[in-house]
């Protein structure tokens, strides 16, 4: 099988390559067009979606990636990585882009200034049947999802329950919470899932 791809122009992609390998298989720090052509699925980490927006950009990275997106290739993004892959963002800066993989609409920093960082124990039934427990910095949240797309998980206590906070069309699917900050591979197994039967 060809590598697996991080987008490693920003954020925390190291991370993402060591789940990937944990999960045994073979990883690509993605950084141009070139690195693209060579991966079977490609994540795109947390960090600051405006800093990877612009670079994505200076880099031209925006068309080859929509090009292989569209074509099918299997995409995972964690937090600043799912607000990446929204169609329609909300309180986005205004020169930032998106790869509109996914139809939805995100909201940036959805959890308010006072609760930067929580963890919440989640199921996510089509991932695992054990619940998750999920760690959230800065997130951001899926406001609205058009008819293709499946919701993996959302928050289901407090004072943010019924927030959607993963999802899936097709090949493509995001967090808004970071796996790669922990030791659990069931989120980047499933994915691995999503890159083999593509
Ligand atoms: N708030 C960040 C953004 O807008 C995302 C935070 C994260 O990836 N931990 O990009």
């Amino acid at each position: 099988m060809l590598p697996v791809g991080v987008l490693a122009l920003q954020g925390d992609f190291r991370e993402h390559e060591q789940m990937l390998q944990a999960c045994g298989v073979e990883t690509l720090l993605v950084r141009d067009e070139a690195g693209l052509a060579k991966v079977s699925g490609l994540v795109l980490p947390g960090g600051e979606s405006t800093a990877i927006s612009k670079l994505a950009v200076s880099f031209d990275l925006v068309e080859p990636l929509q090009a292989r997106i569209t074509a099918g290739l299997p995409v995972y993004g964690s937090c600043a990585g799912m607000i990446m892959l929204a169609s329609t963002l909300v309180d986005g800066r205004s020169d930032q882009i998106t790869f509109s993989a996914i139809d939805m609409s995100v909201r940036r920093n959805a959890f308010g200034r006072q609760v930067d960082s929580f963890e919440a124990e989640l199921n996510a039934p089509k991932i695992t049947t054990e619940p998750i427990t999920a760690v959230f910095i800065r997130a951001p949240w899926v406001e609205q999802v058009g008819a293709g797309v499946e919701i993996l998980a959302k928050i289901e206590t407090g004072l943010h329950s019924g927030a959607i906070v993963a999802v899936q069309q097709g090949a493509v699917m995001a967090t808004s919470f970071h796996p790669e900050l922990t030791s659990d591979l069931r989120i980047h197994k499933y994915f691995l899932n999503l890159v083999h039967s593509a």
